[in-house]
């Protein structure tokens, strides 16, 4: 499609201004451009048109079914956006007097107050823009409590070979040596590992749990022993919560400090690269150092904000995305701690329900019940047929449906990994599976049409990492004058 650029036509204009009555500001002529800016030429329908056609380009969740694990691809109830474009929301500023934004805390505070609730935690922090952030601003609070303590020797975090990318990563950030331990046969953390790995030297163990797999490890409880015991701390990765909201807490499990994605459980859209929000709970012995303007109720009824002087510091502006905490206190409200729970039993039972629908054709990477994903391994597929799970990704898109995540978690080959979330019917699930089967069928009879897919969209396999390390930015005029 066209560009706006290359759709614009000299002297078109989509509207016409009055003339101002205003006096002309003599402007020095050294701040004067030197050519006007060049901007595109057109009317306002060209520019209508131009929209309409790059949003039909867009698959969204609105548009169909959108499986993509470990990211949360749900749909999220309007009413929760309604909520965060109040006026009174939308229109006021952080700047703004404490007495003239009472509301705005106060909304701030019982966010916090429900989410530490349903997450066993005792303080919270609204700062972090995304989940990556959050378990950074985790560490650091880790690494001041040792800190603190004199306990300079801790310099390492474990983290099992099934995490999330970003668990690694931030640990290293934050200037740690990450530990990997591998997983066991079933999927879980390898106790006997993790107990040869923890030590003097250990600062704290990273997990989610369910974890990757989708498997809620069993042993927990003793898993966090093992760290303590050691002198170390547990890090929750609650990037997903919609497995275990209001049936299990990471604070009863032993963690000391978790991050919860408000924009993949909590009712923001996630995905689309917009404001998000990486709340981090702790327990009391990390509050001190949680970053400072921490929403609070005062003494006298009233509402405002707290500083500690053993703070690790600001991690963002402010209180972060306050209107992405509105859509979560308005989703929680909403749905109570019944709907909570309920949620969470839907994806999960969902998840499990498109898994046995998939059985016979697909095995899933573990053996038991999943949580609100699963991951199976198309390893054999391949190996018959030559088809890959990127093939059969690609060819979802031609089935109208948005691919699920591929080659993730690492531990599995040829991995895809399904999270159908709590928002989707049966009908779905069984379209899904059809769709699934047909795909699958393909690949038997005709494997080379499937290394082309997707054959229904504008372009087909874009090179990837190229996108990513060359990416064009920019519009180039000089061509375009040519
Ligand atoms: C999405 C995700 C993250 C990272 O969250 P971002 O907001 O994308 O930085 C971390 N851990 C897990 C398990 C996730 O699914």
């Amino acid at each position: 499609m066209k560009l706006s650029f290359e759709r614009s036509v000299p002297g078109r204009r989509g509207c016409r201004a009055p003339q101002s009555a205003a006096p002309h500001a003599a402007i020095e002529e050294s701040l004067l451009r030197k050519l006007p800016p060049r901007l595109p030429e057109l009317s306002e329908t060209d520019v209508s048109r131009h929209f309409s056609e790059l949003e039909r380009q867009v698959y969204g969740v609105n548009d169909g079914f959108y499986p993509l694990g470990s990211c949360t691809m749900k749909y999220n109830p309007a009413v929760n956006e309604q909520a965060a474009s109040l006026e009174g929301f939308s229109g006021i500023h952080p700047l703004q007097p404490v007495e003239s934004a009472q509301g705005a805390i106060e909304a701030l505070v019982r966010a916090k107050e429900l989410l530490c609730q349903l997450v066993g935690m005792d303080e919270m922090t609204f700062q972090p823009a995304a989940g990556a952030h959050g378990e950074f601003l985790g560490l650091l609070l880790i690494k001041r409590y040792h800190e603190e303590r004199g306990d300079c020797a801790r310099k390492k975090i474990i983290v099992p070979d099934s995490a999330h990318g970003t668990n690694p990563a931030t640990a290293s950030m934050a200037g740690f040596t990450v530990i990997n331990i591998p997983s066991a046969q079933d999927g879980t953390v390898d106790l006997a590992a993790l107990r040869a790995a923890v030590g003097p030297d250990t600062a704290g163990l990273m997990l989610t749990n369910p974890n990757t797999l989708g498997i809620f490890d069993k042993n927990i409880l003793e898993i966090t022993d093992i760290v303590h015991g050691a002198g170390g701390l547990c890090y929750y990765d609650g990037a997903n919560m919609n497995a275990v909201m209001g049936a299990a807490r990471p604070g009863d499990m032993g963690f000391d400090a978790v991050h919860l994605n408000l924009h993949k459980t909590f009712s923001t859209p996630h995905g689309g690269g917009g404001p998000g929000a990486g709340a981090v709970g702790c327990k009391e012995c990390l509050t001190p150092y949680l970053p400072n303007r921490l929403p609070v109720r005062l003494a006298d009824g009233t509402f405002g904000y707290a500083d500690s002087e053993h703070s690790v510091g600001r991690m963002k502006f402010f209180c972060g995305n306050f209107l992405v905490v509105l859509r979560a206190l308005t989703y929680i409200t909403m749905l109570g701690g019944d709907g909570l729970q309920e949620a969470s039993e839907n994806a999960v039972l969902n998840a499990n329900y498109l898994r046995a629908l998939l059985k016979s054709e697909l095995p899933a990477a573990n053996e038991g019940f999943c949580m609100h994903e699963f991951v199976v391994s198309l390893e054999s597929l391949k190996k018959e047929t030559g088809v890959s799970a990127m093939d059969v990704a690609k060819s979802f898109i031609d089935a109208g449906m948005h691919p699920p995540t591929m080659y993730f978690p690492l531990i599995v080959h040829e991995a895809l990994m399904f999270e159908p979330t709590e928002t989707e019917g049966k009908e779905t699930l069984d379209a899904a599976a059809e769709a699934v089967r047909n795909i699958l069928a393909r690949a038997k009879t005709e494997p080379e049409a499937l290394h082309l897919a997707p054959v229904t969209t504008p372009i087909g396999r874009p090179d990837e990492v190229g996108a990513a390390r060359n990416p064009i930015l920019r519009y180039d005029f000089t061509e375009a004058d040519q």
